[in-house]
């Protein structure tokens, strides 16, 4: 089959590699439809997140159809239409049934497409492993690309806003305006903030945030002292970072009132973050940062999705074919052509 294979820094290609297989009973393998790029791609794009050696399919956000199940997959059959969580775990463990699958008992929380023993969805199959806990049945009136979009992002975003503890009326900052961030906003206005500050450097995105209510702070300026000034010198009430660096941890952290909520969604691969323990204990601020539990946030969205109240399919701004993938990488890295975010076809 044909597959994006990552070999390492800027150098994720488009090859034939061997078809999928079933894992074990517990697995199943998925033909994928449609699959995108992730933001936490492109930490591997520029090589900072090389868990193992390369040469394995990358992505962890792909749907499509089963064509092959394991004697012990309870909920599906070949022919199913679904979508995968981007996390797994083992199917088996108390906190997996009751879909903690990020806290696996017997340790298989693992993301498709990070590691070679768990290849992921850039391709035209995808071997599923823990397939009763890891796979959503497409839901009705769920489309093709909303059903990719539940495998991570908006899930994400929307964790990022339950960690922020929003309730009604809360002012908010989301600090970063990647897919991620966009849909932190949509969710945190759904939560009932009567304000969102949207903090990014990129001309569009800021505009994009602008288009669904959210009020665009340009991060080449000083967007603690904009948000203090728009906060009576408050800050906000909780702040969602969706970027994953020192600096915009630490302008989301300024930007919150005393009392107030971080929440980190962020992926920090700068790994040691010098926590300030001093502002935080004087300011009673709370800081939450985690792996998105995906499954348990389906049962929230799906409605929500279904109803039209989130339309996470906004933010796609590109259609493309597998075949282009090494192009689809250049233009998300570089930021060019107006990219936010984009879907592949792996049948062209
Ligand atoms: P993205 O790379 O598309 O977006 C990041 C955005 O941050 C960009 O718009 C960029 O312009 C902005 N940015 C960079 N530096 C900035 C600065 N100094 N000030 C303001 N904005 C700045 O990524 P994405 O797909 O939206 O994902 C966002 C983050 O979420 C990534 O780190 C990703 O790895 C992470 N993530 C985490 C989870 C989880 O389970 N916690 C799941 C998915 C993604
Ligand atoms: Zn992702």
């Amino acid at each position: 089959m044909k597959a994006m294979i990552y070999h390492g820094e800027r150098n994720i290609l488009y090859e034939s590699v061997p078809d999928p297989q079933l894992a074990d009973d517990f697995g199943a393998v998925v033909k994928v439809d449609q699959c995108a790029i992730c933001g936490s791609d492109l930490h591997l794009y520029h090589g900072v997140q090389a868990y193992d050696k390369p040469g394995f399919c990358i992505v962890h956000e792909f749907a499509g159809e089963i064509v092959e199940v394991g004697r012990a997959v309870n909920r599906f059959e070949v022919g199913d239409k679904v979508l995968a969580s981007g996390l797994t775990g083992c199917s088996q463990c108390r906190q997996c049934l009751a879909g903690h699958i990020h806290l696996c008992e017997n340790n298989k929380t693992a993301c498709f497409g990070v590691v070679s023993s768990l290849p992921g969805g850039q391709a035209e199959g995808v071997a599923v492993p823990a397939a009763d806990t890891t796979l959503l049945k497409i839901p009705d009136g769920i489309t093709l690309t909303q059903a990719v979009l539940l495998t991570d992002i908006l899930p994400t975003a929307y964790f990022g806003v339950k960690n922020a503890d929003i309730k009604p009326g809360d002012t908010v900052a989301v600090v970063g305006l990647g897919p991620v961030g966009q849909l932190a906003i949509d969710c945190a206005l759904i939560a009932g903030a009567s304000q969102v500050y949207a903090i990014d450097q990129i001309p569009e995105r800021l505009k994009a945030a602008e288009l669904v209510g959210a009020e665009p702070i340009d991060a080449r300026g000083d967007a603690v002292t904009s948000i203090l000034d728009k906060t009576n010198g408050q800050g906000v009430d909780a702040a969602i970072e969706a970027v994953g660096l020192r600096a915009t941890i630490n302008t989301a952290m300024l930007c919150v009132r005393n009392g107030g909520v971080l929440s980190v969604v962020g992926t920090n691969l700068e790994a040691d973050f010098p926590f300030r323990m001093d502002y935080a204990m004087s300011h009673n601020l709370t800081f939450r940062i985690g792996k998105c539990p995906v499954p348990e946030m389906w049962a929230d969205l799906v409605p929500l999705v279904q109803a039209g109240k989130l339309s996470p399919e906004r933010v796609v701004t590109h259609k493309l074919g597998l075949s282009e993938g090494e192009y689809a990488y250049e233009i998300f890295d570089a930021r060019t052509d107006g990219v936010l975010k984009i879907m592949m076809d792996p049948g062209r």
